[in-house]
C-alpha cells in the first residue's frame, strides 16, 4: 500500500475537545493517510525533491474536510500504487481526467501534478468512474471507480437539492452529518474493498480543448548532475 498511516486517534489529544456538531470528529478511530511524492528540485532542476502529502495538506488546499476529499483521496491513492509501488509519486510524470467535482479535481492536481495549462489535467462527467490517471512516460493508466453501496444513497438525493440550493437549513446540517459519517466510514475501512482499480491497456490521452504551456519547471528532470 502506498500510503503510510497514522493513527489519529494520536492526534485527538492535540484537539482537545471538538464539540461543534458541524466540525469533522478528529478523534474517531481511522488513520490518515499519507503520499509520498518526488518533483523538481528547483525552476529548472533536476527530478529528486521528495515530500510527504498529508491529508491534512489536501484540506488545507481544498479549504474543508469532505466526504468528496475522502472519496478523491483514498481511490486516486489506489492507483498511484501500482504506478509507484515503491517509488514515490513522480509528479512530473502524471496526467489526470478526473469528474468535476471541486474535491475530486483538488485531489487531483494535488496529488498527480497536473495541471489544465500544461495539458496533463481535464475534467470530464461523462468519464466512467472518478478517475484515470496515466504515467506519462510509458502510457500506464489506470481508472479508478468506486464500488456500488459504497456512498450512502441519501448523499446522491440531497445532493441536487443542496445543488439547487432548495434544501432547507436543517437539511444542510443533517447532509453534512451524513458526509461525515460516511467519510469517516469510509476511512476506516480498507481501500481495496471501496473501490475499484482497472488497468487500460493503450489508453489514448484525449486532445487538450485549450492552449497547452511549456511546464518549464521540468525541462531539466533527467539533466545529468554536475560533475565538478
Ligand atoms: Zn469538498
Amino acid at each position: 500500500m502506498k500510503w503510510m498511516v497514522v493513527i489519529a486517534a494520536a492526534l485527538a489529544s492535540c484537539n482537545g475537545a471538538m464539540e461543534h456538531p458541524s466540525e469533522h470528529d478528529a478523534s474517531a478511530a481511522h488513520v490518515e493517510p499519507q503520499w509520498r511524492v518526488v518533483d523538481t528540485e528547483f525552476s529548472k532542476g533536476r527530478l529528486g525533491h521528495e515530500q510527504t502529502v498529508t491529508f491534512q495538506d489536501l484540506i488545507t488546499f481544498h479549504g474543508h474536510w469532505c466526504d468528496g476529499l475522502v472519496v478523491g483521496a483514498l481511490g486516486l491513492g489506489e492507483a498511484l500504487t501500482p504506478l509507484f509501488p515503491n517509488a514515490p509519486i513522480d509528479r512530473t510524470d502524471l496526467r489526470i481526467i478526473s469528474r468535476s467535482s471541486p474535491c475530486l479535481t483538488d485531489v487531483a492536481v494535488m496529488l498527480t501534478g497536473g495541471r489544465a495549462q500544461f495539458g496533463t489535467f481535464q475534467v470530464s462527467d461523462t468519464l466512467a468512474g472518478l478517475y484515470i490517471v496515466q504515467r506519462i512516460s510509458d502510457g500506464k493508466a489506470y481508472r479508478v471507480r468506486l464500488n456500488p453501496g459504497i456512498k450512502p444513497a441519501a448523499i446522491d438525493s440531497l445532493t441536487p437539492l443542496a445543488i439547487a440550493r432548495t434544501l432547507s437549513p436543517c437539511g444542510l446540517d443533517s447532509l453534512q452529518a451524513i458526509e461525515q459519517r460516511f467519510g469517516d466510514a469510509l476511512l476506516a475501512m480498507d481501500p481495496k474493498a471501496a473501490f475499484t482499480i482497472s488497468e487500460l491497456a493503450d489508453f489514448h490521452w484525449p486532445e487538450a480543448t485549450g492552449p497547452v504551456h511549456t511546464k518549464t519547471d521540468i525541462l531539466n528532470k533527467l539533466a545529468p548532475r554536475c560533475a565538478h
